[in-house]
């Protein structure tokens, strides 16, 4: 398979799985926005050519949020892609805040292709809370994400200088918003 091909094949494969969801903000975006507009990131801001990096972004969250496995991964794109997302994917097993609580402890420990799709992942989700927040989360439950994902970077630096400083300006300008 071709790179092109792969990142189509990825951006389809995350489509399909994602159809019905839609984003949590007031204005309902379909959900695959966002796994798009996390790989444009890390390839226009974080000058990503990597192919399994960029793949990888595309299908980050469709293990966590919908029926695709990493099974269905490892068979559609390789065995790489399929590690990196399992890196990207929460045990949904477990409570909501230790599920966050494991992604603080674990990111220093990912590897760096992960740690620049977490880096865009949470650029995009500060940055949609700011802009658009879901409209039933309380101002101190927006706080308390952007806080959170300052703690999940943290354990990400080193990866990609320019994601970083992009994801600190926009937690900052997300904290300034949630103040008002
Ligand atoms: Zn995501």
């Amino acid at each position: 398979m071709s790179d092109t091909t792969i990142l189509l094949r990825a951006a389809h494969f995350a489509a399909r799985h994602h159809r019905r969801q839609k984003r949590k903000g007031s204005d309902g975006e379909p959900y695959i926005n966002h796994p798009i507009a996390v790989a444009d990131l890390i390839a226009s801001v974080g000058r990503v050519t990597d192919t399994l990096t960029l793949a990888a972004a595309l299908l980050h969250d469709t293990v966590e949020d919908t029926d695709a496995t990493l099974d269905d991964i490892e068979r559609e794109f390789g065995a790489e892609v399929r590690a990196i997302v399992a890196e990207l994917t929460d045990d949904k097993t477990l409570p909501s805040e230790e599920r966050k609580r494991l992604q603080v402890v674990n990111a220093p420990d990912a590897s760096r292709r992960a740690k620049i799709v977490k880096l865009a992942d949470k650029s995009i989700n500060v940055a949609d809370i700011a802009r658009d927040p879901p409209p039933h989360w309380p101002v101190e439950r927006r706080r308390e994400y952007v806080e959170w994902a300052i703690r999940v970077v943290a354990g990400c630096r080193g990866a990609n200088t320019a994601l970083e400083k992009h994801f600190d300006a926009a937690a900052a300008a997300a904290l300034a918003a949630i103040r008002g």
